[in-house]
Formats: structure tokens, C-alpha cells, sequence
């Protein structure tokens, strides 16, 4: 079967909204470490890991063991009995993310996670009205979708919600642009003052944050941000939902969570895509008073199955037992100081930005800071031919994203930085 028919059967059966990279879209059938091959056998540098999903790499024996063993033993039972991996993952997460009486409840997605943690203070604060941030991207589902603030994911105007949106995101065009770190978060301070005092109830739910803008196109509020801005939140009772999806399991280098380079405490935090090194595992670790507050009882199929919970344990076993966070923050310095050095003379790359192994590459129009994602569209192209994946996001899908699993090599990076640089000085002449 060509990729080419594969494409053509994708088209006849998948949703037409469902979207594909390149203009010949690959199947990828298998990977090993940091790298994929195709079903036509192209072997591939992946600097995209699964949209942030292969965290400590493709095929690491000790997780693939781990999955194999229980599903000899069992796939599933569910939460109407103890699962005693599921129990030592969450008491592991409870832990590890810093809430003193914290409880953690699985899910399958990022999606569901943040539904949940919506559901849990909406119920906690008895109130719909929810703090979200400009440029977000928080899921696909009903609820994720009504506090994501971005155009393209706009797939209904309905919401469970009453939504307000504080500023935040890009830091090269818009009301913050160009801002000194003080001034934007003097200016967001005041934004959020006014907000709940104009045009708010006073009862407003909780906020719910990305530490670093994953589909958003890595943008990041300067350290201290969500700090500022949970000390006003602090004053009217409103819970802090941390959406760590992306950020969490040590991706920015610096920090464990992406929370933590902001000085603040959350109520929740909700994790997905890391954790499971591509097994659907995700869920919400927090305060046990606000996770305890939904009334009535409930059960979850899915979330934290034996044959999930087990992978999990062994992936982030293995992910602080080899510190890759360590490794995030050094690979990640690196990567960005040759991006930004090896970029300085591309007129079309507008900022090079990121923490740890969490960069973007901002490509615009020569000289300016119209966004063209014609460009990175190309660049995708370039660097597909000189066999690295990267990705693309922010609302007008200008933005490189660059963000290998956290296990890879200087030299793996390397590499693939040569790639980049020659794919985007390419695109960017041919235009
Ligand atoms: N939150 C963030 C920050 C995300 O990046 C994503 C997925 N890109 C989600 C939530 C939704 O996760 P999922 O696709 O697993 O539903």
C-alpha cells in the first residue's frame, strides 16, 4: 500500500477537519530512540516527538517491557476495582507535584483532563465563569474548546461556559508587543483588575493557563506572570488551573512543571501527552478538597488502566531515573543558542523563543512581523527532504515548533539544527 493510496482511503473515511502534515502526508510505521521511518522506508529525525508525546523516546525497552508483561497478564479491569499501578502512579504524581493533601484522577486525554479539572472548580466555586487565556489551545472537547481563544479551533460558538479572556500570548505583535518583562506583567495585572471588576460577577471559577502556549506557537508570558496574576486571583477566591499537557515531566529544562518558573502554587494541574510516551494516559493531579467537590459517584473505563498505568511507571522511571530533565535544560540551551546565532541573518525568522525543549522559530514576512505560514509551510517541506520532522502551530501557523523527545543526544541535535537552518534559509529564498 503506498502512502499515496493511504492518503486517498484517509480522505474517503476521516473527518475533512481532521488535519494532515505535508503536502505528501507520511505514515510512520515504526521508531527507534529519536528517530521514525515510513512506510516507504525514509528514516526520519524526529524534532516533533508526537506533538510533545515521545518523552523519552521511540521504543525504550524498559517502558515496551513493562507494556508487554501486563498485557500478557491483563489489558483491563476498571475503577470499580483496585488497580494497584494506577494507585502507585497516582500516589508518585501526588508527589511530585508539589500540592500539599493532593489526589490525582486518570483520563485518556489532555482534552478530558482539562474537562475534569473544569468540571472540579466550576462545582468547587459553584460558578461557570471561567478565566482563560488569549491564544490558548486547551482540546477538542466541548468544554476544552470553549476556554481555547484560537480562530482555527473554533469548531462551535456554544459553550457550557461564561468565558473571559486575560491577555497573554505573543510578545512581537499585539497589546503586549515589545513590552519590558515588568511592564507586560504591570500591564496584564491591570488588565485582569479590570476585567473582573467591569465585566465579571466577582464569582468567577477558576483561570486555566498553559505555562508555555503549545499550539499557540510556544509563546511564554515572561517568568513571574501567572505569579502576579494568581495574587489577584488569590483575592477573589479564584482556583488556578495549570494546563501542563505540554510543559510538564521537566520539557522546559528549568522546571519540572512549567508552573514553577512562575512562582505559583496551582489548585490543579492537568498532564497528558508525556507520561505515556504515547499510551493514553493523562489525568489531573490537585487539591483534594476542590478534586472531592463534585457531588453524586463516578467511575472511569479508561483512565488508568493496568496496561497504561504500568507503561506510565516505567516511562517516568525511567525519565527521572536518567535525569532527562537535566538533559532538556542542556541540550535546550544549546539548541537555542545555535538557532538564534545560525538564524540572525534570515530575514524572515522574526523571534526564536522557548525553555528547555520547548523552542519556536517565528517566521514572518521579510523584515517584519506579518506572519507568513506560507513560509513555514515550506520549511516543513525542506526539512521533511533533508529527513527531520518539525512542527508548525501559533494561530496563523507561522511558527516552527521544536520539541524532540527529552532523551536526545547533542549530536541528534546537531544534526538536525543543520537541517533546520539550511530548510529555513531554502524556503525562505524561494519565496
Ligand atoms: N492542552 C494542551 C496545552 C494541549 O497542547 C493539548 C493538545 N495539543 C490539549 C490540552 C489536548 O490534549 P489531547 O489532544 O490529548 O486531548
Amino acid at each position: 500500500m503506498s502512502q499515496h493510496d493511504l492518503l486517498m482511503r484517509h480522505k474517503a473515511v476521516m473527518p475533512k477537519w481532521l488535519s494532515l502534515f505535508y503536502n505528501e502526508p507520511i505514515s510512520i510505521v515504526s521508531g527507534d530512540g529519536r528517530y521514525v521511518v515510513d512506510a516507504d522506508g525514509n528514516r526520519y529525525l524526529d524534532f516533533f516527538g508526537g506533538i510533545l508525546t515521545t518523552m523519552t523516546g521511540y521504543s525504550v525497552p524498559e517502558v515496551v517491557d513493562a507494556i508487554v508483561d501486563q498485557a500478557k497478564k491483563m489489558i483491563h479491569t476498571s475503577t470499580l476495582y483496585l488497580i494497584e499501578p494506577m494507585i502507585e502512579l497516582a500516589e508518585r504524581i501526588a508527589k511530585l507535584s508539589n500540592i500539599d493533601d493532593a489526589k490525582v484522577f486518570f483520563t485518556t486525554s489532555g482534552s478530558e483532563a482539562n474537562d475534569a479539572a473544569l468540571l472540579f472548580a466550576t462545582a468547587f466555586r459553584s460558578s461557570n465563569q471561567i478565566l482563560a487565556v488569549r491564544n490558548s489551545y486547551h482540546g477538542r472537547s466541548f468544554s476544552s474548546l470553549a476556554v481555547t481563544a484560537n480562530p482555527g479551533y473554533a469548531a462551535t460558538n456554544l459553550s457550557p461556559f461564561q468565558v473571559f479572556y486575560i491577555l497573554g500570548g505573543s510578545r512581537i505583535r499585539g497589546p503586549l508587543a515589545g513590552l519590558s518583562d515588568s511592564e507586560y506583567i504591570k500591564r496584564g495585572v491591570a488588565d485582569l483588575e479590570d476585567l473582573l471588576s467591569t465585566a465579571t460577577s466577582g464569582q468567577v471559577a477558576a483561570l486555566i493557563a498553559e505555562p508555555i502556549q503549545g499550539v499557540g506557537g510556544f509563546s511564554l508570558a515572561p517568568d513571574g506572570y501567572f505569579g502576579a496574576i494568581k495574587e489577584v486571583l488569590d483575592r477573589h477566591g479564584i482556583l488556578y488551573i495549570s494546563d501542563e499537557v505540554q510543559t510538564g515531566w521537566g520539557r522546559t529544562g528549568e522546571n519540572f512543571w512549567g508552573y514553577e518558573s512562575h512562582g505559583v502554587a496551582p489548585d490543579l494541574i492537568t498532564f497528558a501527552k508525556g507520561l505515556g510516551n504515547g499510551l493514553a494516559m493523562a489525568g489531573i493531579v490537585g487539591r483534594s478538597e476542590v478534586i472531592d467537590a463534585i457531588p453524586g459517584t463516578s467511575i472511569s473505563t479508561f483512565g488508568g488502566t493496568p496496561l497504561v498505568a504500568r507503561g506510565a511507571l516505567a516511562n517516568l522511571e525511567y525519565l527521572l531515573s536518567n535525569d532527562l530533565q537535566a538533559n532538556s535544560a542542556k541540550v535546550g540551551a544549546h539548541m537555542i543558542t545555535r538557532f538564534l546565532n545560525e538564524t540572525k541573518a534570515i530575514d524572515t525568522v522574526a523571534d526564536v523563543r522557548g525553555k528547555g525543549l520547548m523552542i519556536g522559530i517565528e517566521l514572518c514576512e521579510a523584515g517584519s512581523v506579518v506572519p507568513s505560514p506560507a513560509i513555514a509551510s515550506l520549511v516543513l517541506e525542506e526539512a521533511k527532504s533533508r529527513g527531520l520532522l518539525v512542527g508548525k502551530g501559533g494561530i496563523a501557523g507561522n511558527v516552527l515548533r521544536i520539541a524532540p523527545p527529552l532523551s536526545i543526544t547533542l549530536e541528534e541535535a546537531d544534526h538536525g539544527i543543520d537541517a533546520l537552518v539550511e530548510a529555513i534559509a531554502a524556503a525562505s529564498k524561494s519565496l
